[in-house]
């Protein structure tokens, strides 16, 4: 069992409060992964104090060097790959497959930035004045804070790190509670692949208690966050009052519709991916299978099958389909959804219990549960669950189909399951979610496009590819007269 410590200005640390806490394994909770720093404020301040005197030196380094570093974590972290993995379903819960792919998002998007460094365009424009020239660059703004949740605890903390630190800005992550190992393995490999002490410093703590300071805290210039709408909505609000920027990647209640043309066996499998993959703890995880009338019995009857037949266990066995859900409280908030289903009335027909055969009984195991004829209003259908529990609603027609999709606060991910190529154009242009698929499940972002969600999702930034530049870049637009003379805009160009 490793013990773990903040990294503040290159160096490890323990915290100043002389408390831990532990980080156990949710498939065998008898398990201690790890142990971490309970940080307070005067580890936070430390951080960023550290993170401020970094950043005049860091801004100054030409983005292709700064690039070069992101190659190097790239180099580190492919070695590193199954390690990271590994480590990643010993800490949450989800199986082996799926943790491999999370921390090859984290190595796409280091690709990425060592790229970005030697293209980071800005704009030249002609001017209405003659002899005078205009372009925009962009610039970093100084210290962020990143804050991350537990569900993809290598993905997420890179999407923000990467832009963040090539733009030229410096960074305290504070990574969820649940999840801490993983960015502390990465802290670590940035530091060997040579960043500059101070540039990335990690506080583990609790989000209430450092969390809250850090929105507070007048040398913080920005705040990027993922997490529930509920925290979002709160950090929204005092970042507001001190003008802070802030980026907000929240909930979802994403749902699939299959059109009576479609391929269903492939809206099968994107179901069954979409909505239990994960065990269902995706921001994009499937929360609501809307079918069209004609193929509403025989659908279920092909999910119910195949939604049985998913084996659940210990992540890190290759053949197991379903791991965990990462807390105890997490599986409470989910039967507890369940329980709401039943009372509202949706049947259900597999499922809506705790599994603790075998190994399992040490985890946090929940079977995958599927609820028929919920009606658009239901809680189940219009609440965010985070697990493996899908709400399956029926639609008389299309028009129908995309209301009901469209049904709710949130808008991250849909898809639509059809072959009807007008269809499936309208669908795109009815979607009111930044991301929509056409024939593949609401999961599967790929880390070199724009991700992020409409409605009460965000607040209209997008992480991935080149958008997330824009959430930590300000823009500066620069005027080059060279007239040699007072040239008015506007006034000496009217005639
Ligand atoms: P969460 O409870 O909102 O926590 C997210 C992060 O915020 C954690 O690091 C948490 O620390 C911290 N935090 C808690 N209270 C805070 C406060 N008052 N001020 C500042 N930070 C605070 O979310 P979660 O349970 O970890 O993750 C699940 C949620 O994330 C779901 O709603 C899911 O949809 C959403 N999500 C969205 C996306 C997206 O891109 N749209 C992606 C993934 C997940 P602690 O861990 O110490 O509580
Ligand atoms: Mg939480």
């Amino acid at each position: 069992m490793k013990q773990y410590k903040n990294l503040i200005d290159g160096k490890l640390v323990d915290s100043k409060s002389g408390r831990t806490f532990e980080n156990r394994n949710p498939a065998n909770w008898d398990e201690v992964v790890g142990v971490f720093p309970k940080s307070n404020v005067e580890d936070l301040n430390m951080a960023i104090e550290a993170a401020k005197k970094a950043y005049k030196k860091w801004r100054a380094v030409p983005w292709p060097m700064r690039s070069e570093i992101m190659r190097k974590v790239a180099q580190i972290m492919i070695a590193k790959k199954e390690e990271l993995s590994q480590l990643m379903t010993r800490e949450m819960g989800k199986v082996i497959k799926e943790t491999r792919g999370d921390t090859q998002e984290g190595i796409d998007t280091a690709l990425y930035a060592s790229l970005e460094g030697r293209k980071f365009y800005g704009y030249t424009l002609p001017s209405e004045l003659p002899n005078k020239s205009c372009m925009t660059i962009r610039e970093p703004l100084g210290v962020w804070s990143l804050i991350t949740p537990w569900n993809f605890p290598i993905a997420i903390p890179t999407w923000k790190i990467f832009p963040c630190l090539l733009s030229g800005n410096t960074a305290v992550v504070k990574p969820a509670t649940y999840t801490p190992a993983c960015v502390g393995e990465l802290a670590q490999i940035f530091k060997e692949a040579g960043l500059p002490d101070g540039v990335l410093n990690v506080v583990y703590g609790s989000g209430s208690e450092i969390g809250e300071a850090i929105l507070n805290h007048p040398d913080i210039v920005g705040v990027s966050f993922t997490g529930s709408s509920e925290i979002g909505k709160r950090i929204g609000e005092v970042c507001g009052k001190t003008l802070k920027r802030c980026s907000l990647e929240l909930g979802g209640k994403n749902g699939q519709v299959v059109l009576k043309d479609a391929n269903l066996e492939l809206a099968l499998e994107g179901i069954l991916w979409g909505a239990f993959g994960t065990t269902g703890q995706r921001c994009t995880a499937t929360s609501r299978l809307i079918l069209e009338a004609p193929i509403y019995d025989k659908f279920i009857d092909m999910l119910k099958a195949r939604a049985e037949a998913l084996t659940l266990g210990n992540g890190l066995n290759e053949d197991i389909d379903v791991g965990p859900l990462v807390s105890e409280s997490q599986r409470e908030s989910i039967h507890g959804y369940v329980e709401i289903g039943r009372k509202e009335g949706a049947r259900m027909v597999t499922g809506g219990e705790s599994y603790k055969q075998g190994e399992c009984a040490n985890g946090w195991f929940y079977k995958p549960t599927i609820f028929v004829d919920v009606l658009p209003t239901m809680r189940i259908a219009q609440e965010e669950i985070f697990g493996p529990v899908l709400s399956v609603i029926k639609a008389k027609d299309f028009n129908e189909a995309m209301s009901i999709l469209n049904n709710t606060v949130y808008g991250l991910s849909s898809a639509i399951y059809t072959n009807d190529l007008n269809l499936a154009h309208k669908a795109i242009e009815l979607t009111e979610t930044g991301i929509v698929y056409i024939n593949a499940p609401t999961i599967g972002a790929e880390c070199h496009l724009p991700f992020g969600g409409m409605k009460d999702t965000g607040n209209g930034h997008r992480e991935g590819g080149w958008t997330a530049y824009e959430i930590f870049t300000e823009i500066k637009t620069i005027y080059i007269d060279y007239s040699g003379s007072l040239q008015k805009a506007q006034i000496d160009t009217q005639g």
